[in-house]
């Protein structure tokens, strides 16, 4: 009798991989099945994270346990829609559902469905390849609002104002460079509800956008003026916190007339 347990993993992002490789090491005698719905695995790694990221070359270490003999990945093979879970579970043993967060939050706010206002998700999903991503991104505009404080946003940032040499080395799509070498974006505001207690970013994503050539970073003191705050991760918020004030300047002219300026532009 065949005691080898089959195993369905649903999502081939690092969670989906993580579990497979823990999987692997418990010692019991298994064939996993990594299904996703994209073509390729890696999920937000390969189509979120930014191209220039170092953060990337995590998808070799994943890539290992994909290649193990046990492992088998299966793309383009949506849950949902080519099988129901009640059906994996009919050939599997256990099936273990890692799908993410596939979904852009949408921003709450008065004028959040106008021209010219996206969610992130679309414009990393352009600027990475993603198969199901939206038609090109227009970057003709001069002045950007990104709302968030976090990686996601730094990553944004980068893609916007980093010299499109640096980018276009690469693996960006070949139908994004002359998108990126075409960009006329000059400043970028990053909104950050409420203070230096709800920062995200990590140090080092900060710092290499403040070292990029040809960028200043400017940040009103009033904006960092207050403790970074207690509880998880105060210690990297402080020391974001601290990058952040190591740039503070004399006050910005009106920041709300630069913010409309954003939506207003022609
Ligand atoms: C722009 C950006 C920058 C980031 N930067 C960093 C960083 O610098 N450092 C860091 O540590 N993290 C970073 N992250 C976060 C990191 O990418 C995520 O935390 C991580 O990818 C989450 O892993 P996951 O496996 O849970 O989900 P995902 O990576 O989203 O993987 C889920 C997978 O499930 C698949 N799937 C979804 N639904 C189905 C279905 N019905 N059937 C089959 N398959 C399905 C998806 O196609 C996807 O491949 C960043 C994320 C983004 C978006």
């Amino acid at each position: 009798m065949n005691d080898v347990r089959r195993i369905a993993i649903v999502g081939a992002g690092p969670a989906g991989i993580y579990a497979a490789d823990a999987l692997c090491r418990s010692g019991v005698d298994l064939s996993i099945d990594v299904l996703d719905a994209l073509p390729a695995p890696f999920g937000l790694v390969r189509y979120g994270v930014a191209p220039d990221q170092k953060i990337k070359s995590v998808a070799a270490v994943l890539g290992r346990t994909l290649a193990r003999p046990e492992v088998r990945f299966l793309g383009n093979v949506s849950a949902g829609v080519h099988l129901t879970v009640p059906e994996l579970r009919r050939h599997y043993d256990a099936v273990l559902v890692a799908t993410g967060a596939p979904e852009s939050r949408r921003l709450d706010v008065p004028g959040a469905d106008l021209p010219g206002s996206r969610p992130a998700g679309d414009f990393v999903a352009w600027y990475n390849g993603n198969p199901d991503r939206p038609p090109a991104i227009d970057l003709g505009r001069h002045r950007v609002a990104v709302i968030g404080a976090g990686n996601m946003a730094l990553d944004v940032v980068r893609m916007l104002v980093k010299d499109v040499t640096e980018l276009v080395r690469t693996d960006v799509p070949d139908d994004v460079v002359p998108v990126l070498r075409a960009r006329t974006v000059t400043d970028v505001f990053v909104v950050v509800r409420r203070g230096p207690e709800a920062v995200r970013f990590t140090p080092p994503e900060l710092r290499h956008l403040g070292r990029l050539p040809g960028v200043d970073l400017l940040v009103d003191p009033a904006d960092v003026a207050v403790p970074a705050g207690a509880g998880e991760g105060a210690a990297v918020r402080a020391s974001a916190v601290d990058i952040l004030r190591g740039r503070a300047r004399a006050k910005i002219a009106d920041r709300a007339e630069m913010l409309r300026a954003c939506f207003t532009q022609p």
